[in-house]
């Protein structure tokens, strides 16, 4: 078992945390930070929609709250997708992994291969703290 086949395991059976009474679609993500530490998440929805959070913001804001300010790999697992097409993370999501700097993204269903990306690949032109004049140089910076 790989390094990106055990993350991607990790984040299908963080799925079965998820709190999604109202779509119904579990969403689990884990990931590993630059010092090596692993984290996961699951998607955490509301009944005001748009403040629900998808696993992988979950999973990120957890690392950087635990003190995590780069993260390597994030691997998501939408296990009740019916395709691959449809698991990719959304464009929020994106941008927060982006801000800590994400290399490489995992993107699974429950079961069968899983996809891997170069974030840049699914974020081209992402928003940097390094646009922000004079604000505190962002980890995720190029
Ligand atoms: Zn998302």
């Amino acid at each position: 078992m790989t390094d990106h086949d055990s993350l991607v395991d990790r984040a299908r059976r963080a799925a079965r945390n998820s709190y999604s009474p109202y779509s119904g679609f579990r969403v689990g993500a884990a990931l590993v930070t630059g010092d090596g530490s692993v984290f996961s998440g699951a998607n955490v929805e509301n009944a005001a929609y748009p403040v629900s959070n998808c696993a992988e913001a979950t999973a990120v804001n957890t690392a950087a709250a635990a003190g995590a300010r780069r993260v390597r790999t994030v691997a998501v697992a939408c296990v009740d997708a019916d395709s691959i097409a449809n698991a990719y993370p959304c464009g929020r999501c994106r941008q927060v992994m982006n801000e800590f700097g994400v290399e490489t993204v995992l993107v699974a269903i429950a079961d069968g291969p899983y996809r891997v990306h170069d974030l840049s690949e699914l974020l081209p032109y992402g928003f940097s703290g390094d646009f922000l004049r004079g604000g505190e140089e962002a980890p995720g910076g190029s």
